[in-house]
């Protein structure tokens, strides 16, 4: 059993994060590979960057008593193995993928350099149809709409992604997180990851994983 990072839908501001450090009111999930009970166990923490600006958070392990595996904690404004905050990436994805504009000025108004912009852009869209199949089964799994798969693979990511988001706002807590801290959290932080993993959700006490598409 190889480490999973778990994400938790954090609806606190960055700074909030940091202020609260060890008390940010962290949940304590079940083990995702064996839905066993996890315990506190130790941390690290990271840097994640906002507007420009480099923070370092903490983020709390989790270890299972009875598979053995610790997991990260990681809060919903960050992707595994980034830098930028979830909304950053989101956001230039959205623009760029979108059809909004290039990723030049998209890594302008987000103040990160082009190549990294360039290599989240790329990345997603890689990712495309295997995201908008993922995000639009979980979209109707929520009652949401169904969602027309689009020859763009970057449209039809970020069309299912609007589907389940908007589907799940209307289950408690998950609106004021935001589409992006929402794609991180049933993703496990791996939207744009190398390596992909099914994303999942948990919605209260429910776990939902969508199919992998063939
Ligand atoms: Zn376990």
């Amino acid at each position: 059993m190889s480490p999973v990072a778990i994400v938790w839908p954090c609806p606190l501001a960055v700074d909030a994060y940091v202020a609260a450090g060890r008390d940010a009111g962290f949940p304590r999930p079940a083990c995702p590979s064996c839905a066993g009970p996890l315990v506190f166990w130790s941390g690290y923490r990271r840097y994640v960057r906002e507007a420009g600006r480099c923070r370092k958070i903490f983020v709390p392990r989790l270890r299972c008593s009875r598979c053995g595996v610790s997991h990260a904690l990681l809060p919903a404004f960050v992707l595994a193995w980034r830098l930028d905050v979830a909304e950053t990436v989101g956001m230039v994805i959205a623009e760029v993928a979108g059809g909004g504009c290039g990723v030049r000025p998209a890594a302008e108004t987000a103040g990160v350099p082009y190549t990294t912009a360039r290599g989240w852009v790329r990345r997603f869209r890689a990712r495309g149809r295997e995201l908008g199949v993922a995000f639009a089964a979980l979209a109707v799994e929520l009652g949401g709409v169904a969602v027309t798969p689009s020859a763009r693979a970057g449209r039809f990511a970020l069309a299912g992604i609007g589907a389940a988001f908007a589907a799940a706002a209307s289950l408690p807590g998950w609106g004021r997180l935001g589409a992006w801290r929402f794609a991180s959290s049933v993703t496990g932080g791996r939207l744009i990851a190398a390596n992909t993993v099914s994303p999942w959700l948990v919605v209260g006490r429910r776990r939902f994983m969508p199919p992998v598409p063939t």
